[in-house]
């Protein structure tokens, strides 16, 4: 580390690129680089890295800056902030990169090359049947005027190739400690195709060079661009891009999913906006995810987003893959979850409410009351949001919407279940006031006393004829905010 390196305030950045659905890959890379830069009190850029037309999409793009709003991870520079380093956009940028290439051509650190794809595929060939490295062989480094003039009269339009100082490099990744690659590993690499479009290997340092990173963070795909991307670095404090300084390198463990594969796009466990949808908090989805790889004690796994970006070394992350645990995640949501006073798991819920059709833009005052009411009954109930949604339901929803769930009704409700509900008609119906005490003492005295049952089989019926579901928040509690009227009707309906 240079003396410069470490007086410079800390710069992370998110830099995803714009395909397909958000991955929890990359929020947990996102969530890493994020508590590193605010640990350190530094500045978070989040920039988009759509050079690809063809398979970037604008979809994704909204996506990307949805999901890191809803996760809460702020950024300082970036998409609808602004910054002093915009465009954050790299199809905005394009010619910035077409600037930074010229600069490395003119200064002769970059080439031009002409080889066709035919040309290349021979050599590589060749070189694999001798054993030699099969990346570029630099045959075009050193073309002659006469050369080049010649490709171009053929219409051959050239690619241009980044000379590969000829030499091992070695850095000290802060998560893996010191890495080595020897020189017969990294070959000059293209940085422009030949139809003028800057790659991943350019515009990806020369961003972080022109935005002030000082701390590369990301998952370990990107290991073996790091060598070229320190080159370039070396390279651009030759031509004055940047302040002439090296980023630090860190490299975030594998994500793995069932059978310690790692976890693909494709998984359904991937999906980010599903944790969403599906009622997870996004401070129980980031206390999971920051545990892929980094814990904050010992003997403790539940702990908030603060907390984490006190504690956070990046020192302390494990280079080892980390396993994806649906179930654990689940239960450390369930915690969050609890943390929650009623109020706020109240708020929480509202959007899952408005999503599943059971209430409208604004609420009611008398479905502000029942939410409020019925909060506490779940609350100990559920590990997501959705949950909620589901044991509540049948106080939202009216009698034409009211379904009775198919395998529920065949276990609860067949002959001697019909008959208790029958008898929990009679019972409810005598019933002068209509509380839970009232209710769950009729209840009693009519099915336990009355028809000698055990309280499983004498409330099972009920609370499957009345909820419409096995499922439910407390039956006596249930049925007083449900009300008598519409208790009755249910009961009566199946029996
Ligand atoms: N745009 C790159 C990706 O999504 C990010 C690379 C990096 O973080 O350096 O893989």
């Amino acid at each position: 580390m240079t003396e410069s390196s470490i007086q410079r305030p800390v710069v992370a950045r998110f830099c995803p690129s714009p395909t397909g659905n958000p991955h929890v890959g990359m929020a947990r890379t996102a969530l890493f680089s994020w508590a590193f830069a605010r640990h350190n009190g530094g500045r978070f850029v989040f920039r988009i890295e759509d050079t690809d037309a063809s398979r970037d999409t604008e979809e994704s793009y909204d996506l990307l800056v949805d999901v890191m709003r809803w996760l809460g991870l702020d950024w300082d520079e970036g998409p609808d902030v602004g910054g002093p380093n915009g465009p954050y956009r790299q199809s905005e940028r394009l010619d910035v990169y077409a600037d930074v290439a010229q600069r490395l051509l003119d200064a002769g650190l970059a080439y031009q090359a002409y080889d066709t794809a035919e040309e290349l595929e021979e050599r590589r060939e060749k070189a694999r049947a001798e054993g030699r490295p099969s990346g570029y062989d630099g045959l075009h480094r050193d073309l002659t005027p006469e050369q080049r003039a010649a490709f171009e009269a053929e219409g051959r339009e050239p690619v241009i190739r980044f000379k590969m100082p000829a030499k091992d490099w070695t850095f000290t990744d802060l998560v893996r400690g010191d890495i080595t690659f020897g020189a017969e590993n990294v070959q000059d690499f293209v940085i422009v195709r030949a139809n003028g479009h800057p790659l991943y290997t350019l515009t990806n340092p020369a961003d972080d060079a022109l935005m002030g990173v000082t701390h590369v963070l990301r998952g370990e795909d990107l290991l073996s661009s790091t060598p070229r991307q320190i080159a370039l670095y070396e390279a651009f404090a030759e031509i004055g891009v940047g302040d002439g300084t090296t980023p630090e390198f860190g490299h975030f463990p594998y994500v793995t999913g069932a059978g310690n594969r790692k976890l693909s796009k494709r998984d359904p466990e991937s999906n980010l906006l599903g944790y969403r949808d599906q009622g997870f908090l996004p401070e129980g989805l980031l206390n999971y995810l920051a545990l892929l790889g980094w814990s904050i004690a010992d003997d403790r796994d539940v702990f908030t987003l603060d907390e984490m970006v006190e504690a956070f070394e990046i020192g302390r992350v494990n280079p080892n893959p980390a396993r994806f645990d649906l179930q654990k995640c689940e239960a450390i949501n369930g915690s969050h979850v609890r943390l929650l006073s009623p109020g706020e798991i109240r708020d929480r819920l509202v959007p899952y409410f408005r999503a599943a059709g059971l209430v409208g833009e604004s609420l009611t005052s008398d479905q502000e009351s029942l939410l409020d009411a019925a909060v506490p009954l779940v609350h100990e109930r559920m590990s997501l949001l959705t949950e909620a949604v589901d044991m509540l339901r049948f106080l939202f929803v009216s009698d034409d919407e009211f379904a009775i769930d198919e395998s529920d009704r065949a276990k609860q409700l067949d002959d001697a279940g019909l008959d208790v509900a029958r008898a929990a008609h009679e019972a409810l119906e005598a019933l002068g006031e209509w509380t839970t005490e009232a209710i769950e003492g009729a209840l009693r005295a009519a099915l336990i006393e009355g028809l000698g049952l055990k309280p499983r089989v004498a409330f099972g019926p009920v609370r499957v004829a009345v909820t419409g579901s096995r499922i439910s928040p407390p039956l006596f509690e249930s049925l007083e905010l449900l009300g008598r009227e519409t208790s009755l009707r249910r009961l009566a309906a199946v029996s």
